[in-house]
């Protein structure tokens, strides 16, 4: 695999970075992660917004342009013949030399950039889309600042893995009782015709899917709620879903052993993966 690492395109074995990278060391950097279908990127646009957004949040440089940043990826996508995929990409606030707790000064340290490949033949669509995914829900213990995209995903890691464990597919975070989000995916549940999903704040993620979703949802006269919702409520709804870059919407057909609905993908979140896989890929660069 060829990757891109600070001005350099080289196969995957050659590209380094320092050990004093604050990336490393302190989890001080923003990352950001676009499927690709069909060889193209979805929602560009949506992911480097969000990025700026992340870097401004942190007081940090972005050593690329967005028109670089976009040529960047495709560049990759061509080296890596990537028809369907992702493309992942870290910013970092590079490395004085020395372990120190205060940031450098970004004019005499430079930011590291990293960006890499994946492939994922079937993308589009993965067996889970058919069946449901079935979710437990944990306490979320992150930090307050869950809008900015950050490399500090241990608890995420660790929600998966106790997931896992439980036999399951993923966690739902939940804090004061409220669901936040999934370790990597923003959280819905539907009642009646409603689709009710966590209003933005710093508690969790702004998706780019999440902020496509909706839009696309509206559009076709659905009715949308933005507002917090509790694990008994989510037990007791008629459907339940998730949305991120790379799982697009997936129904989510069990909460901590309870059925959902009739325990299969409901109307609503088929619909709404149905429009969101056309409209995507429609707008894809
Ligand atoms: N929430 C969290 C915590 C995430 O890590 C992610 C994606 O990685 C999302 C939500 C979904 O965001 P997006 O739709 O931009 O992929």
């Amino acid at each position: 695999r060829i990757v891109y690492v600070n001005g350099s395109y080289l196969p995957e074995e050659d590209a380094k970075i320092s050990i004093f990278d604050r990336g490393f060391l302190m989890a001080d950097g923003v990352y950001e992660v676009t499927s690709v279908l069909d060889g193209k990127l979805l929602d560009f646009a949506g992911h480097a917004a969000r990025l700026e957004r992340s870097l401004t949040e942190l007081d940090m440089a972005c050593p690329v342009t967005m028109e670089e940043l976009l040529a960047i990826h495709r560049e990759l996508l061509e080296k890596n013949a990537i028809t369907d995929g992702m493309v992942y990409l870290q910013i970092t606030r590079g490395s004085a030399g020395d372990r120190d707790f205060a940031f450098p000064d970004p004019a005499k340290v430079p930011s590291s950039i990293v960006l890499f490949t994946q492939a994922k033949p079937g993308l589009a669509d993965t067996p889970a889309a058919r069946t449901g995914i079935r979710v437990i829900t944990v306490p979320d213990i992150r930090w307050g600042r869950r809008d900015i995209k950050t490399v500090q995903l241990l608890y995420p890691s660790m929600g998966k893995m106790m997931a896992k464990k439980a036999g399951v597919d993923d966690a739902w975070m939940v804090e004061d009782g409220f669901v936040t989000e999934g370790t990597s995916n923003n959280a819905y549940i539907v009642k009646g015709n409603k689709i009710i999903t966590r209003h933005l704040g710093t508690e969790i993620l702004h998706g780019i899917t999440r902020a496509a979703v909706l839009r696309f949802a509206r559009e076709a006269q659905m009715e949308v709620e933005e507002r917090s919702f509790t694990v008994d409520e989510a037990k007791e709804a008629d459907e339940a879903f998730i949305t991120s870059a790379s799982a697009f919407v997936m129904p989510v057909v069990e909460i901590d052993g309870a059925t959902i609905g009739a325990g299969a993908p409901g109307k609503v979140a088929v619909r709404l993966r149905e429009i969101y896989m056309d409209e995507s890929r429609k707008s894809a660069i």
